[in-house]
């Protein structure tokens, strides 16, 4: 019996948020396509690509999360490491380009484990069905 992994932690692990098994993304990484995603979960059917346009709110919680997320490299950048502005720019700019990818695979595993609720019997019902 599985037990139910936190929302947030399922979505750092990239996993299905139906079966919490199944990987979101296409291994291995490749960095020329970084949001390759399977058709489906391997384990339990989910569709990864449910109607076209779904990752369109995943452009607006990438926007939240890293706006939040820069607004702390800028404080850490001018309070504690005490940078001008420009310099902070700079150090966003860095981060930012180095950090892309990232955060891009995150808002749209994010966005999937919002839309998809955990169902602990999604193996089994799949692996009973007809339709593999
Ligand atoms: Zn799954």
């Amino acid at each position: 019996m599985s037990k139910e992994r936190s929302l947030l932690m399922n979505t750092f692990m990239y996993k299905c948020p139906r079966c919490q098994e199944g990987d979101i993304y296409t291994k291995p990484f490749k960095i020329t396509d970084p949001v390759s995603m399977p058709h489906h979960c391997d384990v339990c059917g989910q569709l990864f690509l449910p109607e076209p346009g779904f990752y369109y709110g995943a452009m607006f919680l990438s926007y939240i999360v890293t706006g939040f997320f820069f607004l702390g490299v800028v404080a850490f950048s001018i309070i504690v490491l005490k940078l001008s502005v420009n310099a902070a720019m700079g150090v966003v700019i860095l981060v930012a380009a180095s950090t892309y990818i990232f955060f891009l695979r995150f808002a749209r595993a994010l966005w999937l484990n919002l839309m998809v609720r955990y169902d602990k019997n999604a193996k089994e019902n799949f692996k009973n069905s007809t339709f593999q």
